[in-house]
């Protein structure tokens, strides 16, 4: 708890967080009413994701992995820089999963994202999402992260039909490409 907050504390960038009792805590936020905004957006985002059939099944594949996971308390929004969707902020124990704000909002992120690999916003949230929690169940490296999810983009496509086995050949896809040239993207 003190080592997330000290580490939070090193960053002091602009955020805002909600944590499991729905309490909304900002740091050095000089936008406060958009970091909030923003925050109890990415809450709200990840609790449907994480409580929806697709959430549910990524955590049980990365869960069957074993790797060291960070304790996610708290998802929330910061300025996180120019070309980043989200990010885990962690010490390596605890940690916080924040969309991107810095002057523009997340959904617009997902949009220019979508468009630059031609996917619906909704898959793109998907993978943005997929690809967070990957670094949260102990993948450090993008090379590492891109390749468990585009493995656990191939199973869902193996196991599905139609326009979802679509939408996930399409994300696998996305990962590959990622895991080949991974130290331009995002975190
Ligand atoms: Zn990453």
């Amino acid at each position: 708890m003190y080592a997330e907050r000290s580490q939070l504390e090193m960053y002091a960038m602009g955020m805002a967080t909600v944590d499991d009792n729905k309490k909304i805590n900002l740091h050095s936020s000089d936008q406060p009413y958009e970091h909030i905004d923003e925050a109890i957006k990415m809450e709200e985002l990840v609790s449907n994701y994480l409580s929806s059939e697709e959430g549910e099944s990524l955590m049980d594949y990365l869960d069957a992995k074993g790797k060291d996971k960070i304790n996610i308390r708290e998802y929330g929004s910061g300025d996180l820089g120019e070309n980043v969707v989200a990010a885990v902020l962690h010490d390596g124990i605890e940690g916080v999963i924040l969309s991107n704000y810095n002057g523009k909002p997340f959904t617009e992120r997902i949009s220019e994202m979508a468009e630059m690999y031609g996917l619906s916003d909704e898959a793109t949230t998907e993978y943005v999402l997929a690809h967070e929690f990957a670094h949260a169940a102990g993948y450090k490296s993008e090379a590492e992260t891109e390749n468990v999810i585009k493995e656990y983009f191939q199973e869902m496509a193996a196991g599905s039909e139609g326009g979802i086995k679509e939408k996930y050949e399409s994300l696998a896809k996305v990962a590959e490409g990622r895991s080949e040239n991974a130290s331009a993207n995002y975190n």
